[in-house]
């Protein structure tokens, strides 16, 4: 049921509005899609990927008719009666009071993101971890109970395993891929599943929707990071999850220069995370939503020739003697064989393989790449080319690399949107020159 309330359309409207400013945990007063003010662009969120990316959100500046955002590069914001009134009812996240609780740059990227993930409302944090730690907390209490995966992201993992049983959460770990382990995981007081889109480094994909289906019949939420296949690829909201998150570090952002985390989901269980994510301090400086705002406006065109240069690097690694392992959804053959694809609109830009010669050769390999830069992260228009052995996993033991399937030698590429034969001319170069060095 939809009402109006001051000229806007209220939505998820359950209870009556409510005065008493402890709603931070009351999740049925009345919700607004947004945040966002009569200047923000909000579009219908049945248009097209392409179209929302360039126009959802925009701030159309009432003064200058400026066509892009403005960076509103301010800490606080005059005070007047919306302001008090918003104190009175707990609505400081509609109202803009104090950049930690809400800024006009954040709006503008919000909108944005919530459009392409096709959720209602969204969230923009300092980084991922950022995002991913104030979801977490705030949608779990203490004696509750979690699901996730062995291989999720190091820095998830560490939050979950090092923090969460601190915090009274206790954490199951399984194989993503195992529904019958995640359903046996399942307990009375489990109140949360969190699972990536693809993992990391050996892009295993879950199926969201069917995890999405005993997240609900455990009555519990299920968290999906999307950072990996971003919603040109996949929008885990239609398959069932609740809330996304991101690493915008990563592809949303899409350069390599900014660092930010993306939440999405419906408005009750936003305006919770906001007020988590307030505590711990982790809003978004205006000058990185400007770069992020402008970095999303080509995430399709982006994402799409990374998928295209991904999907043909890892067809000619299958043909490379010196390669003995190839992780795409599309060439890694019988691993993906279950693999839900109607679920996917594109599989990514990341590759994995294994070098012959284990990690001595696969060294070697990346010092002779041209064009790739060594270097961690991922999703930047730049090729980047790294080992999980000795960076994002280098804490695991061997018997922990060995159990999730990371083997010696193993290199993962992210595809940057250079031409495609460019960087497989780069990488048979490469792969060439190791020649009498292999097993
Ligand atoms: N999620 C995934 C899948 C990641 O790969 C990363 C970082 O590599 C993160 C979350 C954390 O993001 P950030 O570095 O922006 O905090």
């Amino acid at each position: 049921m939809a009402v109006e309330l001051n000229g806007r359309t209220a939505v998820g409207f359950e209870q009556g509005r409510t005065s008493d400013a402890s709603w931070f945990d009351d999740l049925t007063r009345i919700r607004f899609a947004g945040p966002v003010s009569p200047a923000h662009r909000v579009l219908p969120r049945e248009m097209n990927v392409e179209t929302l990316a360039v126009h959802a959100g925009t701030y159309a500046d009432p003064v200058t008719g400026c066509v892009g955002t403005p960076i509103f590069q301010t800490s606080t914001f005059l005070l007047d009666n919306a302001s008090y009134d918003a104190f009175a009812d707990g609505a400081m996240r509609d109202v803009p009071i104090y950049t930690r609780y809400g800024n006009p740059s954040q709006w503008a990227v919000q909108e944005k993101l919530a459009a392409l993930e096709g959720g209602r409302s969204a969230m923009v944090t300092s980084s991922g971890m950022s995002a991913i730690a104030s979801t977490i907390y705030a949608l779990t209490n203490g004696g509750s109970h979690i699901i996730s995966a062995y291989d999720v992201y190091g820095g998830t993992y560490n939050l979950l395993r090092e923090d969460m049983p601190s915090a009274g959460r206790e954490v199951s770990f399984v194989d993503p891929t195992d529904l019958d382990a995640i359903r046996a995981a399942v307990r009375p007081e489990t109140q949360l599943l969190f699972f990536e889109t693809l993992t990391n480094p050996l892009l295993k994909a879950p199926p969201i929707r069917e995890i999405a289906e005993i997240a609900a019949e455990a009555n519990a939420l299920l968290v999906v990071d999307n950072t990996f296949l971003t919603p040109v690829n996949m929008r885990p909201l239609e398959l069932g999850a609740d809330i996304v998150v991101h690493s915008a570090t990563k592809y949303l952002g899409g350069h390599s220069d900014l660092t930010a985390g993306v939440i999405v989901g419906r408005r009750k269980f936003l305006d919770r995370i906001w007020a988590q994510a307030l505590r711990f301090g982790g809003s978004l400086e205006p000058l990185t939503c400007f770069l992020l705002e402008r970095g999303l406006k080509t995430l399709a065109l982006r994402v799409r020739q990374q998928n295209e240069n991904a999907r043909r690097i890892a067809r000619f690694l299958t043909t490379h003697e010196r390669v003995a392992a190839v992780f795409h959804p599309d060439a890694g053959g019988a691993r993906y064989s279950g693999l839900a694809r109607e679920d996917y609109l594109g599989y990514g830009g990341m590759v994995s393989f294994e070098v012959r010669g284990g990690d001595a050769a696969a060294l070697e390999f990346m010092s002779r790449l041209r064009l790739p830069h060594v270097a961690t992260s991922l999703g930047g228009v730049e090729s980047l080319v790294s080992m999980p052995s000795n960076t994002s996993h280098s804490s695991l033991t061997s018997g922990q690399c060995a159990r999730i399937g990371i083997n010696p030698g193993l290199v993962r590429f992210s595809a940057g949107i250079e031409h495609g034969d460019d960087l497989i001319a780069d990488l048979r170069d490469a792969l060439d020159s190791l020649d009498g060095k292999g097993e």
